[in-house]
């Protein structure tokens, strides 16, 4: 567990700071900034097949599956700093089906390494596309980013969205319409603002 060599680095990196390493409140912080990182990227050790081979089950239902507000902490790989959110998934089963639980846990693999959120966003997509073999699947994710509002980059509560729709998703507007509506929030005042962002959720600068 103990890795010298990363809490060496962390303590050069307080050094080119301007800090002292060696002054009280410190001491311990390479250690604990170690830990902090391995568990904030510890989706790369993580087994996707492992997590959902023995959650797939063979049923006779074909509505739509819906996992709504799943919160969500990530770190953008840019800048290191955190975007976070919610993620709402959708898919519809044809003949099979995933464990409930595994949905949220999937979100955590992806979401506990660094990222954009595009991409975290389509890999959750196209995971569950290759393990269930849906009629489609849609993923939304709403994610603030510490990399624009700490920076002053962008407003101090905009939102991110970003979205993946594969299969019945994409091809029928009434299904993607049906799910747009049950993830929508009640309180209109509270939905998030739609930021238009090419190509990059978070400023790359
Ligand atoms: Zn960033």
């Amino acid at each position: 567990m103990y890795n010298t060599k990363m809490q060496d680095i962390i303590r050069q990196l307080l050094a080119e700071l301007g800090e002292n390493p060696a002054r009280e409140g410190l001491l311990d912080t390479p250690k604990r900034v170690e830990k902090s990182l391995r568990f904030l990227t510890s989706g790369y050790a993580a087994d996707v097949d492992a997590v959902m081979n023995n959650a797939l089950f063979t049923v006779d239902y074909n509505e739509m599956v819906i996992v709504k507000d799943i919160d969500f902490y990530s770190l953008c790989e840019h800048h290191l700093l955190p975007f976070f959110g919610r993620c709402h998934v959708a898919y519809i089963p044809q003949g099979r089906v995933l464990g409930l639980s595994k949905i949220p846990r999937l979100v955590e693999i992806y979401s506990r390494r660094l990222q954009i959120q595009e991409r975290l966003t389509n890999q959750i997509a196209e995971t569950l596309r290759e393990k269930i073999l849906p009629m489609g699947v849609a993923v939304v994710m709403e994610a603030s980013h510490l990399c624009m509002s700490m920076r002053g980059v962008e407003k101090q509560n905009s939102v991110a969205v970003t979205s993946a729709m594969l299969g019945v998703f994409r091809e029928d507007a009434r299904t993607r319409t049906e799910f747009l509506e049950l993830i929508r929030r009640p309180e209109t005042g509270d939905r998030p603002v739609r930021v238009p962002l090419p190509g990059l959720a978070c400023v790359t600068d």
